[in-house]
């Protein structure tokens, strides 16, 4: 078997970004891609809604991504590389309380951001007074205004996969689908050759990878199978520090969704924003193609923590818990029917919601992506890529800089967001 001098595991957006970044400062290495999928993006990324947006409450979700969107933007528009991406906004719909709470300031002083009023709000089709007894029992809010991004939006995820299989494949990655990392090997630095290796008193590192495919070798890895890491990581003692959640995505369709889809804030994009309701955070996602929203939920307590093969969409869990949240606050739902439904997971950073990207022995694990793998993918990919190169800072698109550790396990500093859904 011929020594790779980089295998990444992960052909979603935080494997192939990742080395993406590396390949393209180190245009010698070989590089090797594995993914058990038929082609790349076809876990997660292929699940996600897809949204964008920099208004979060932390700097450093600001900063990760900012640059990422910034660098998606100059794909599209400077390299003419379509990637799906519409700045038609991310629109949190709030009432009094959290229109004027320090969250919604400190992200109006970092983020270009738009306050829509209530009346704006209700020209957009939100009924922004609710009913009494309904809005007790169901936790419903008046909305007072809406917060927009206006740097904001929507993209297509395989769309950025494409850029970057693409960009590895001229530069000579070589790509492995359909190839199931079986177990990562952990082998002794000197090999003696006696059973039971390695001992405690031996150096220790991953000397090799099992797959359906045979064996591959490499000097590094990258793992970048976001929900998956745990199990991969678990029988070598490598904590992955994340626990897997379902999400569910619910397209919906109707005459008047059809038309509000369209509509837009500002009357550019000619497609409605990406929409947080108040009360229970449902999402609303337009999506051009179908002209039909994408209807989402992050259940936090009361959705379990468990992993399956193949997860499936809950119609119940749309009839009985989104619909009638979104028949009261959004009357184009009425009548309305579920077109189509998916489910996959977020890898959940269960303390502060963002990214791990450390390091052990020859190892890089980049998971918890906590459901904002997409909008924060190509700084994600960066940073991988600048703890691979052993420095100390990674540079992200547009120049700003972050400490590589900030996202790492031992020197970590990632404040709580406030704002995740
Ligand atoms: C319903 C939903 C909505 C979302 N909405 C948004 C959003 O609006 N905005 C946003 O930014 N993010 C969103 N996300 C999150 C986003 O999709 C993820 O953060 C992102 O896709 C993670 O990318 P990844 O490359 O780390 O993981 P993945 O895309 O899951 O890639 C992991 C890869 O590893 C491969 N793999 C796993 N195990 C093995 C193995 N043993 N051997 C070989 N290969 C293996 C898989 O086949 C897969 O291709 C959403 C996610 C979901 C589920």
């Amino acid at each position: 078997m011929e020594r790779y001098d980089l295998i990444v595991i992960g052909a979603g957006i935080t494997g192939l970004a990742s080395a993406y970044h590396i390949k393209r400062e180190n245009r010698d290495l070989r590089v090797g891609i594995l993914d058990r999928a038929p082609t790349f993006a076809q876990g997660n990324t292929a699940k996600s809604d897809a949204a964008f947006r920099d208004t979060f409450t932390s700097e450093l979700n600001f900063k990760l991504s900012s640059t990422s969107i910034g660098f998606y933007r100059y794909i599209q528009e400077e390299l003419g590389y379509n990637l799906g991406m519409h700045f038609n906004g991310y629109m949190f719909l709030l009432d009094e309380t959290a229109l004027n709470s320090e969250s919604v300031k400190h992200i109006q002083q970092r983020a270009d951001t738009k306050i829509l009023t209530g009346d704006e709000v209700a020209s957009l089709g939100i009924n922004v007074s609710q009913n009494g007894e309904v809005k007790k029992i169901m936790n419903l809010k008046d909305i007072s205004g809406g917060l927009i991004g206006k740097n904001c939006g929507i993209l297509e995820p395989d769309l950025v996969a494409s850029y970057y299989a693409s960009e590895l494949q001229k530069m000579g990655a070589e790509f492995h689908y359909s190839t199931n990392l079986e177990k990562i090997r952990l082998e002794p630095v000197d090999r003696l050759d006696y059973p039971g290796e390695p001992f405690i008193w031996q150096n220790k590192m991953i000397g090799g990878l099992n797959t359906n495919r045979g064996d591959f070798v490499a000097y590094d890895y990258i793992l970048a199978t976001d929900v998956w890491a745990t199990s991969l990581l678990d029988p070598i003692g490598i904590d992955s520090h994340i626990r897997p959640k379902k999400r569910q995505v619910f397209q919906v369709s109707s005459n008047e969704i059809k038309r509000m889809v369209t509509t837009s804030y500002d009357g550019k994009e000619g497609l409605f924003p990406f929409t947080i309701l108040p009360g229970p955070m449902i999402d609303m996602r337009p999506d051009p193609r179908s002209q039909t929203f994408w209807v989402s939920y992050t259940d936090d307590i009361g959705r379990d923590f468990s992993l399956e093969d193949d997860p499936q969409p809950e119609m119940d869990f749309y009839e009985r818990n989104l619909y009638p949240v979104l028949r009261e606050y959004v009357p184009a739902f009425i009548d309305s029917k579920v077109t189509s439904s998916w489910a996959g997971y977020y890898s959940i950073n269960t303390l502060d919601g963002t990214y791990y990207i450390f390091k052990e022995l020859n190892l890089i694990v980049a998971t918890g992506s906590s459901g904002s793998g997409i909008m924060k993918g190509d700084a994600a990919g960066r940073i991988v890529a600048a703890l691979y190169s052993g420095k100390e800072k990674a540079v992200l698109y547009g120049g700003s800089t972050l400490d590589v550790s900030d996202l790492g396990i031992k020197n970590r500093k990632a404040p709580m967001e406030n704002l995740i859904i």
